[in-house]
């Protein structure tokens, strides 16, 4: 079906004809592996998906968030998992909104072309959580270079990338006026020496690490924007994170409403398609709907921001929605299988699996629950 595919079907179609090169038992052989996609983030790269958000000056398309939204979105839809490929457009942002002229130089160009990849950022840490300002990473000024001592947790997709963004405190907590002063932020060779990195077997097939840092060094010219500002760097891309996340969610949606009316149709027991069932018609039609609620937020969210408008309300909204949408869709697909949703042939576990973790990562549903309470409805703040 071609439901909620109104925008954009020019490049809708030409992802969609990329991402057809990667069939079902592809995406199967690489979740049963634990591997990582290596060829389709390659051909995504290749055909300069993976730079829409880089200006054309830089070697990028120069899309729209909105439009680099659709291109992660068709990636849910085809049956493949954006996680693979996901943190490159918004970590690069992060270097090209605040990164100095001279690193942009450096930098954009090799992403755009892919020769350098930048996947990876460590934020989170084990014992902070979601808590950033208590992050006990640190990195200290010696001459020339930082030294880093410290520990992250969940830093994905660092075994395929070239660099990392990186977050650790440079003035310690007890000596900054707000708490969430003095971090900033390092672009890191993830080469270096000093990381080491250990993979967490997780319940997707999501290439993430536990990272022990021991005195590793990064060169002054690594550091991007103002020192002690960085966590204010990390906040500033979260909305164009929030709201590409919310398309990968509803492009699952879609897939899961897909699913489960062609087999509702086709699945014959008790002399009839269950799809004749209301019990079977109506969950589905409900999450149909809620997706397109959804929907309608994302791209409320992607047009204020590519109009440079304010929109963290907005963009945690369409994350928040479309995050619970897709997973309600995954349980109904799930349901509406019986027993052969159980069985990996039928990609539907898998999807289940992968859309389960946006109700936690990159943002928890109760923080967004949080933000809204607090700085849009004016309720007390709680922590
Ligand atoms: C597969 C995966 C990939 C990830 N990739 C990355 C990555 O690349 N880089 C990175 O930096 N991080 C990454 N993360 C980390 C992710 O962003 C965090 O797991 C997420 O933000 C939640 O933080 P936490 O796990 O520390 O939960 P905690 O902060 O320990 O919270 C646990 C639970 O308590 C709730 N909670 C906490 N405080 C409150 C409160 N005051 N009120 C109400 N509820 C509260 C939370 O909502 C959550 O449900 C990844 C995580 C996963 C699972």
């Amino acid at each position: 079906m071609n439901l909620g595919r109104e925008n954009h079907p020019e490049l809708r179609d030409a992802v969609r004809q990329l991402c057809g090169k990667f069939d079902s038992a592809y995406w199967q052989g690489i979740d049963e592996k634990r591997a990582y996609p290596e060829a389709f983030v390659a051909a995504l790269t290749e055909a300069g998906w993976m730079s829409a958000l880089i200006p054309e000056e830089y070697g990028g398309s120069g899309l729209s968030l909105t439009e680099a939204s659709v291109i992660m979105e068709e990636v849910t839809r085809s049956g493949g998992n954006a996680g693979c490929c996901h943190g490159q457009m918004y970590n690069m942002n992060t270097l090209l909104r605040h990164g100095s002229p001279e690193q942009k130089k450096q930098y954009l160009p090799k992403i755009a072309s892919g020769e350098l990849r930048l996947q990876a950022m460590g934020v989170t840490e084990p014992t902070a959580g979601t808590d950033t300002t208590r992050i006990k990473t640190v990195a200290v000024r010696k001459g020339e270079r930082y030294v880093v001592n410290g520990q992250k947790v969940w830093t994905s997709r660092l075994q395929h990338s070239e660099l990392m963004i990186l977050l650790a405190r440079t003035t310690p907590l007890d000596r900054v006026a707000k708490k969430s002063d003095g971090m900033s932020i390092f672009l890191v060779d993830t080469g270096s020496k000093g990381l080491d990195v250990r993979p967490i077997r997780n319940m997707v097939n999501h290439e993430t690490n536990q990272v022990f840092i021991d005195n590793l060094e990064i060169p002054v010219g690594n550091l991007i924007g103002e020192e002690g500002k960085g966590f204010r760097y990390i906040l500033d891309g979260l909305n164009a994170e929030r709201i590409l996340i919310a398309a990968e969610c509803i492009g699952d949606g879609y897939w899961f409403i897909d699913k489960s009316c062609a087999y509702a149709n086709e699945r014959v027991v008790f002399d009839r398609p269950i799809g004749k069932n209301q019990g079977i018609q109506f969950p589905i039609a409900e999450c149909y709907m809620e997706i397109e609620a959804a929907n309608l937020m994302r791209y409320k969210a992607a047009s204020l921001y590519d109009q440079k408008s304010s929109c963290g309300a907005e963009a945690n909204m369409a994350k928040h929605l479309a995050a619970k949408a897709a997973w309600e869709a995954a349980n109904v697909c799930l349901q509406t299988h019986g027993g052969f949703g159980f069985a990996a042939e039928y990609d539907v576990e898998r999807k289940f699996r992968e859309t389960r973790l946006y109700l936690v990562a990159p943002i928890s549903t109760n923080l967004i629950l949080s933000y809204l309470a607090e700085h849009v409805l004016g309720l007390p703040r709680s922590f």
